[in-house]
């Protein structure tokens, strides 16, 4: 069993993912080590045996504290091979608001962050049960090139930002299934969202609001294919 900690971050959501060993799924901005190290300790767990950081995508909001954390608890780094190049220049992968909302704020989103060494790089699979996950990682390209899910063996998905959750990121209706607002390739994306649905999700943890029913985002992206 896989438990998943949902951290609500300053912009955005990351997780930790507790089984046989310890996963953190993203970072937030910079300057959040403290309230992740915080949400270890009240859960009574300890930094040094957090045994990965995994990546859902490289921007700014979901790769800001790693080189902190990595240098702190000496955890592995994961991050898929499209958005590596990005990463390793603490750069956010360009993307296209697929709305006004989007449009507007885009302008305000910032784009650097500390960049640090890679370890392990994912491509079209990888397998979180070495790392005492029971779950694996599968590529869902179209937020970025490299963005990818965690798929749970209970049947939970965290899909990053590939999925909103609700609208104004996350701000109003966060269970309400939504695209998110920025697509480097949106056609990309409704293809890895129309896979993630296949799998009949029973709970989906996203980037910004959520966490949403399966049923409900099964429903609403078939209508909205
Ligand atoms: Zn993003
Ligand atoms: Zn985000």
């Amino acid at each position: 069993m896989t438990q998943i900690i949902q951290l609500n971050l300053k912009l955005s959501n990351a997780f930790l993912l507790l089984g046989k060993k310890m996963v953190l799924l993203d970072t937030g901005t910079s300057n959040e080590t403290s309230t992740i190290i915080r949400t270890f300790q009240k859960a009574g767990l300890n930094l040094q045996d957090l045994s990965l950081i995994v990546h859902t995508h490289a921007h700014f909001d979901h790769c800001g504290s790693t080189a902190d954390l990595q240098q702190k608890s000496g955890a592995l780094v994961a991050i898929h091979k499209s958005d590596a190049p990005f990463f390793l220049e603490g750069k956010s992968v360009h993307i296209e608001p697929i709305n006004l909302f989007g449009k507007l704020i885009i302008p305000f989103m910032k784009d650097g962050y500390q960049t640090t060494k890679i370890d392990l790089l994912m491509d079209d699979e990888f397998d979180l049960h070495p790392f005492g996950i029971d779950g694996k990682v599968i590529a869902t390209p179209g937020h970025t090139p490299g963005s990818i899910s965690i798929l749970l063996d209970s049947g939970e998905i965290i899909a990053g930002d590939l999925i909103g959750g609700g609208r104004l990121m996350g701000i109003l209706q966060p269970g309400r299934p939504r695209y998110h607002h920025w697509y480097s390739d949106f056609d990309l994306a409704k293809k890895s969202i129309a896979r993630i649905m296949e799998m009949n999700p029973t709970r989906i943890f996203v980037g910004h609001g959520g966490p949403l029913e399966g049923k409900d985002a099964i429903r609403y992206f078939n209508r909205e294919r």
